[in-house]
């Protein structure tokens, strides 16, 4: 964090590095979870996982106590009008994150009702490719956000952020199929 022991006492450092650790310390994240991602970002809060490890295992269900908006899964096109409500009820600073294919880009529902990759009404920060991402693909996304708020400036530069973009590599390997199946003592 850039802190400095001056003396036995006391330590220096500087105001935007507290405040920028704080904040990145203590994202709340606002889930829009609408399909079978959202069941892999349950799983992120639990106790395998643990996403308090990172300072993000406080949920809201108010968008004006969240600043991290974590969308999970496809979004339909009558849902995108509130799921805009939801991001402009929320303070600034925040960020968006589109987990899993269906929400970055539509994933298998190439269809007229299912909104096909949600950037194109919502800025998006990272995204998280899998279907469904791995826990730890999201945890990779959370973690390279924090990375991106720990260098930001203070106070936010502009009055219109403009989205990180950023895409998180998969960082799970599948194992090589048909896996050998042993039985008994043969
Ligand atoms: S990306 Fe896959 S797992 Fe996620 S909502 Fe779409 S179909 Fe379900």
């Amino acid at each position: 964090m850039g802190i400095e022991f001056a003396a036995d006492n006391y330590v220096t450092t500087q105001l935007r590095k507290v405040v920028n650790w704080a904040r990145r310390s203590s994202v709340w994240p606002m889930p829009f979870a609408t399909a079978c991602c959202g069941i892999e970002l349950m799983a992120t809060g639990g106790s395998r996982y643990d996403i308090s490890r990172f300072g993000a295992e406080v949920f809201r269900f108010s968008p004006r106590q969240a600043d991290l908006l974590l969308v999970a899964g496809r979004v339909a096109v009558k849902e995108m009008p509130v799921l805009q409500r939801i991001y402009e009820q929320m303070t600034e600073p925040k960020w968006v994150i589109s987990m899993g294919a269906c929400a970055s880009t539509g994933g298998v529902f190439d269809t007229y009702a299912v909104v096909q990759g949600i950037d194109q009404f919502l800025p998006v920060d990272v995204y998280v490719p899998g279907c469904p991402p791995r826990p730890e693909t999201l945890l990779e996304g959370v973690m390279a956000l924090q990375r991106v708020i720990d260098t930001d400036g203070l106070p936010p530069t502009g009055t219109k952020r403009e989205p990180l973009g950023l895409s998180i590599e998969p960082t799970h390997t599948p194992r090589p199929q048909p896996v050998p199946l042993t039985m008994g003592n043969s």
